[in-house]
């Protein structure tokens, strides 16, 4: 259909990756996507979607769970494994008695789920929202505040208060803090911290993290001996733990 109309005022049209073998509902999905302004890039399986999410750093991912060859779960598992791709949005596709997939899916970091037969619009509004707390400020989204448990985290003033106490944070320490708190429950390594928190570019060594890790723990954790929040999944790397966050 039209490929190149409807560029917003930004002009680069937020890139969405669909990958789903079945060509109706790509081809219904593309038309949603783009009727709301975004573009689209369409891979029938999970090969050719693996390589266009590394390639073409899309915002999002919508990817279908019934996929021949490897499976969407597959798929879901090596995007996330891979720092290229480890933080990319997830919006799973499932069928309606994929009830097990669905919880595995969201158990391997997808960040979203729609059940088949979907409305577009219903569709869109997800990726929309997924996008929203995957980046924060997509079009005229109003200030960004974290909260959970005792932590509150300002986006936009780079404040972080913990019980209502303003705590003094290093850019880097606040960074890396955003970072955790955007992609809670979820182990990173310390090589995918690096790419994701510091940049791709960047030469520093694995170590840096730590130390980084531990300044961060000293700041925010009530005992950073034993840390609660920034925990330690041994042998992997890094997670902010959530769960643990909300119940304190
Ligand atoms: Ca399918």
């Amino acid at each position: 259909m039209q490929a190149e109309s409807g560029q917003g005022p930004g002009g680069q049209r937020p890139k969405v990756l669909v990958i789903e073998d079945e060509r109706d509902i790509r081809e219904l999905v593309r038309v949603s996507l783009e009727g709301e302004g975004f573009a689209s890039l369409e891979a029938e399986d999970g090969e050719l979607g693996l390589a266009l999410a590394r390639r073409e750093r899309p915002a999002a991912v919508i990817l279908d769970l019934m996929l021949p060859g490897m499976s969407g779960l597959d798929v879901c598992r090596r995007l996330r494994s891979d720092p290229k791709t480890a933080s990319l949005p997830v919006l799973m596709l499932t069928a309606r008695s994929g009830e097990a997939d669905k919880v595995v899916g969201l158990e391997l970091g997808a960040d979203d789920y729609v059940t088949k037969p979907f409305s577009p619009r219903e569709l869109t509004a997800r990726v929309k929202a997924i996008l929203r707390r995957s980046y924060g400020k997509i079009g005229d989204s109003p200030r960004e505040i974290y909260e959970c448990g005792d932590l509150r985290i300002d986006f936009d003033t780079y404040e972080v208060y913990r019980d209502g106490e303003r705590i003094d944070l290093s850019l880097r320490e606040f960074e890396l803090l955003s970072f955790f708190a955007r992609h809670p429950n979820r182990v990173y390594d310390r090589g995918q911290l690096l790419e994701l928190v510091w940049g791709p570019d960047t030469y520093v060594e694995p170590r840096t993290v730590d130390v980084h890790v531990r300044r961060l723990r000293r700041r925010v954790e009530r005992n950073d001996a034993l840390p609660q929040w920034i925990v330690t999944v041994r042998g992997v790397g890094y997670m902010f733990d959530e769960r643990s966050l909300r119940g304190a």
